[in-house]
């Protein structure tokens, strides 16, 4: 009988170790129930320079805006620090507009982890690390578009925006990947960001992309001539972008952010540096004068962009034009036949900047 012990102790000790281990590592780990939990649980298991632990400790809250296939879209608030400053001002960030652009979205959990560590008060930030959660977390490999298919940076209100779009559509070659949806602000995602700037006013907005290695400008002049190791190229707004919208038409800053690669990160001086000029800038160049002139207009410029565009309009009981008739006819615009898979990414090497549409 000892004997036999003896013989099968090796496997009751390994036994005892794997239960010990295994109760290590759950004790303290919380069930992913909710909807903060479950999406840090992808983001990590997703990108490689992000962890669920990461995520989890940026504290992000659930918006309670949808993606279309029900994620969440996440924010972090560093609201102002009243006793000690008042804020210069108020600005949006914002990343994963794009789902494939892996290093958009990275940049800005790295952005937020400084954040955490020294928000002054300075400004009032929100920031919004994955605008694209269908893009990013539902496919692999993952893909620009929402999972309508459509590129959210093509959708937010522009002027003259179903003439526009759709002449622009065409001159791409019907290209699925800038399909820019049947109506401004189709999506649930690009309707959370126009309400996000309509409620928050930000006095500056950075929205992060990969993978051309610039920076770009759109809004009040001038913006920044170099954000760390990125140098200003204006290249040009498109029918229904972010830079159109918020910048051009409600003077708004918007400083796009172009990594040089969608799938691998800069270094962590190059983050550090782009983040200490983007402050710098930000500091001795928000609010303008223009902005917060827009900002007591912006229901006047909405109301221009509707009638040369027919944005959906709200009801008494708030609900829109287009929730109440879906399917309002479109001719202009046909939808993408195949979205068609993805190709390689763009390396700075092979891109063109004078001809190749970007962001
Ligand atoms: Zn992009």
């Amino acid at each position: 009988m000892l004997s036999q012990f003896s013989r099968l102790r090796p496997v009751f000790t390994a036994l005892m170790l794997v239960c010990c281990f295994v109760a290590t590592a759950t004790a303290g780990t919380p069930a992913l129930f909710s909807p903060v939990q479950q999406e840090c649980s992808r983001i990590g298991h997703k990108l490689g320079s992000v962890s669920v632990r990461d995520c989890m400790n940026r504290n992000l809250r659930d918006t309670g805006a949808r993606s279309v296939k029900g994620q969440a879209i996440l924010m972090k608030e560093y609201l102002p620090l009243l006793h000690q400053r008042k804020p210069i001002g108020r600005v949006l960030l914002i990343g994963g507009t794009h789902g494939d652009e892996y290093a958009a979205v990275s940049i800005v959990f790295k952005w937020m982890q400084m954040l955490d560590r020294h928000h002054s008060g300075m400004f009032y930030w929100h920031v919004t690390p994955l605008l694209n959660p269908d893009g990013l977390l539902l496919h692999r490999p993952s893909v620009r578009l929402n999972a309508h298919g459509v590129d959210l940076n093509r959708n937010m209100p522009s002027p003259d925006w179903y003439n526009k779009t759709a002449a622009y559509w065409k001159s791409r070659g019907f290209d699925p990947r800038r399909y820019p949806g049947t109506a401004p602000l189709s999506e649930p995602e690009t309707k959370w960001l126009f309400e996000e700037i309509r409620s928050f006013k930000p006095d500056a907005i950075v929205s992060v992309h990969a993978p051309y290695g610039v920076l770009d400008f759109d809004g009040p002049p001038v913006g920044p001539s170099d954000i760390g190791y990125l140098h200003l190229k204006l290249i040009g707004v498109y029918p229904g972008s972010l830079g159109n919208f918020a910048g051009i038409q409600h003077e708004i800053p918007v400083i796009t952010v172009e990594l040089p690669h969608a799938g691998i990160m800069p270094t962590r001086r190059q983050i550090s540096n782009m983040w200490g000029d983007l402050i710098r800038w930000l500091r001795y160049n928000i609010p303008k004068e223009k902005t917060i002139k827009a900002y007591a207009a912006f229901d006047a410029i909405t109301d221009r962009l509707i009638a040369s565009s027919p944005l959906p309009r709200h009801n008494k009981k708030g609900q829109t034009q287009q929730e109440r008739n879906t399917k309002a006819a479109i001719p202009d615009i046909p939808s993408p036949a195949v979205i068609r898979p993805e190709g390689p990414t763009l390396t700075p090497s092979n891109v063109h900047l004078n001809n190749q549409v970007m962001n």
